[in-house]
């Protein structure tokens, strides 16, 4: 211990000597350093939360026009512990008002209390601000007086801190996997309306068969999508219930949200409805994935969907007295279950078939160009319109149009000359008023996945 202590001593020393070093350039610092109680005073677990809260600081720091001079910068770990130094361009502003705005970091900060820093004029004096810190472990009382009258043991207080370091990083880690999730959802969902052309379907050219809608209509609607994604990202991450087949009630409560402020923004047009249910589905389960796994899985993957949708078809499509909706009916006429049949078995047109054509014709989205981003995406498009048994087609014509329509798809996507004969099913669209949407959900699906993938 006392050894400890010493060295400790000698690491304060250092620091003090660096403080001056960069005074008597005549340059005022700035340090960073965490209040932790007993020893040692690092380990990983402290370490990841300096750096972290350093990137937090430093953001902070140029948001408030204080500008660090980080050619020198120091970030070391002594017996004393993680400590940060630099120097700062003050030419604009007052060493006082640096040391209110840093303070406005600590107190505003969740953990604060455990953070200190310190600014040094270029005289070599600590800047104060006269303000006295609350001891961080039961808030009560100026930090110095607990510490002087020993009121909490060395072993509370550091139970308490790596439980704050803890509960807060992994906050922190859930918050970003959140937001990474729900903007690939968003991505997604660009990326197919963006794709032109598109056989049948509302591109940035052409509205297909689609009277009512066009390019922007799709604009309209994804906006008002958008804001669910994040929450159904965090309902998955937050889902703790062993039965995940009770997750689907939850889904469906946002989707039947987001479609309500779908119709309100397109003007009562059914835009991406099926993809509402189709991607909701994906968000959800990509947070309750990586609530617990941090490498992708496919198989675990589909195993979660599969477990979300378990009996969907037969739960909400059969024995169904006056079918209504577009699936309902195309059920009872068809036998075919559209996205429900999709869902409930793991999305295996996307895991089986479009995802390989995906990454076969787009290795790498970096640095691809325009032109081969939508090559590939058309192939995968063509692939799923050749397999999936759409129920938008159904729905309008019949089964033996859809069949022509899956197997001139197979020919283009066998053929030679992909990008000529790629018109074809365009064309054939145009004269049987088809669109197929349900595959152009199904490519949004494997967009989704692509970039899950890939990062
Ligand atoms: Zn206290």
């Amino acid at each position: 211990m006392k050894q400890s202590l010493d060295q400790i001593l000698t690491a304060k020393e250092n620091r003090f000597v660096l403080r001056q070093k960069i005074a008597s350039e005549n340059k005022t610092s700035l340090s960073f350093t965490l209040n932790i109680a007993g020893f040692p005073k690092s380990n990983e677990l402290i370490t990841t939360f300096f750096n972290t809260i350093l990137s937090e600081l430093k953001i902070f720091l140029l948001a408030n026009r204080i500008i660090i001079i980080d050619k020198n910068e120091i970030n070391i770990i002594d017996k004393a512990g993680n400590f940060y130094l630099t120097k700062i361009n003050n030419k604009n502003i007052s060493e006082k008002e640096i040391k209110i705005i840093t303070e406005n970091f600590e107190t505003t900060h969740k953990l604060g209390r455990l953070i200190d820093i310190d600014i040094t004029d270029n005289k070599g004096n600590p800047v104060s601000s006269g303000k006295e810190k609350n001891c961080y472990y039961c808030g009560k009382f100026p930090a110095i007086v607990c510490m002087r009258n020993k009121s909490h043991s060395y072993n509370e207080l550091r139970n308490f801190i790596f439980n704050e370091i803890e509960n807060y990083l992994s906050i922190k880690k859930k918050e970003k996997i959140i937001k990474k999730l729900s903007s690939i959802g968003l991505k997604a969902l660009l990326y197919e309306v963006s794709l032109t052309p598109k056989p049948g379907l509302v591109d940035f050219n052409n509205s297909g068969s689609h009277s009512d809608m066009n390019y922007f209509t799709f604009l309209d609607s994804s906006s008002a999508l958008a804001p669910f994604f994040r929450e159904l990202v965090h309902k998955g991450y937050n889902f703790s219930n062993p039965e995940l087949s009770h997750a689907l009630p939850i889904i469906r409560n946002i989707g039947l949200q987001m479609e309500i402020e779908m119709f309100a923004a397109t003007n009562k047009i059914n835009t991406q409805k099926g993809l509402i249910f189709l991607l909701g589905i994906n968000l959800f389960a990509s947070g309750y994935y990586f609530s617990k796994d941090e490498l992708f899985n496919i198989e675990k993957y589909r195993e979660i969907i599969k477990d979300i949708c378990k009996d969907i078809t037969k739960i909400e499509l059969k024995n169904i007295e006056n079918p209504k909706t577009h699936g309902e009916i195309c059920f009872q006429k068809y036998g075919f279950a559209g996205a429900r049949s999709e869902a409930e078995k793991g999305f295996p047109s996307v895991f089986e078939s479009s995802l390989k054509i995906l990454e076969n014709n787009l290795p790498s989205i970096e640095l691809a160009s325009k032109e081969k981003i939508s090559m590939a995406l058309q192939k995968t498009l063509v692939k799923l319109i050749s397999i999936n048994n759409d129920t938008n087609i159904l729905y309008r014509k019949n089964l033996k149009i859809l069949k022509k329509l899956q197997s001139l798809s197979k020919d283009v996507l066998n053929c030679n000359d992909f990008e000529n004969s790629y018109f074809k099913i365009a064309d054939f669209c145009r004269e049987n008023n088809i669109s197929p949407g349900g595959s152009a959900d199904l490519l949004a699906i494997t967009v989704y996945i692509y970039f899950i993938k890939a990062n």
